[in-house]
């Protein structure tokens, strides 16, 4: 997600990290869920499922936060997301907020 600042307690905060479903038969390739992933973190799989679309995948060594979007949007009721773990944030977090902010990975996250 992209913040237009680092908020000034993000080091306290807890981020919860989820863990994805994907009913892949039940697809029907709308792309909603990759295209308004706040976090960016779905793709299309080159596999097809049973009705003849490609389901969304996670990209590889992409994160879930669970905010539950892609199950609100689905019209399909093919995708949701659990809570696995909560975390910290940590200077990865970091990393990536400041390559979102300098302008690399912008693509990718607007
Ligand atoms: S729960 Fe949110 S962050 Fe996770 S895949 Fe769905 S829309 Fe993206
Ligand atoms: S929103 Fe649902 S039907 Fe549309 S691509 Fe995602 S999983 Fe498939």
């Amino acid at each position: 997600m992209k913040f237009w600042r680092l908020p000034l307690d993000a080091e306290e905060q807890i981020i919860p990290v989820g863990r994805l479903f994907i009913i892949a038969d039940r697809c029907k390739g709308c792309n909603f869920c990759i295209e308004f992933c706040p976090n960016k973190v779905l793709e299309a799989s080159p596999d097809f499922n049973r009705k003849g679309y490609h389901p969304p995948v996670m990209k590889p060594n992409h994160e879930c936060n669970n905010c539950g979007l892609c199950e609100v949007i689905c019209p399909e009721f093919a995708i949701y997301s659990t809570v696995e773990e909560k975390r910290r944030f940590t200077e990865v977090d970091l990393v990536r907020y400041e390559e979102m902010s300098s302008g690399e990975g912008k693509g990718e996250q607007e």
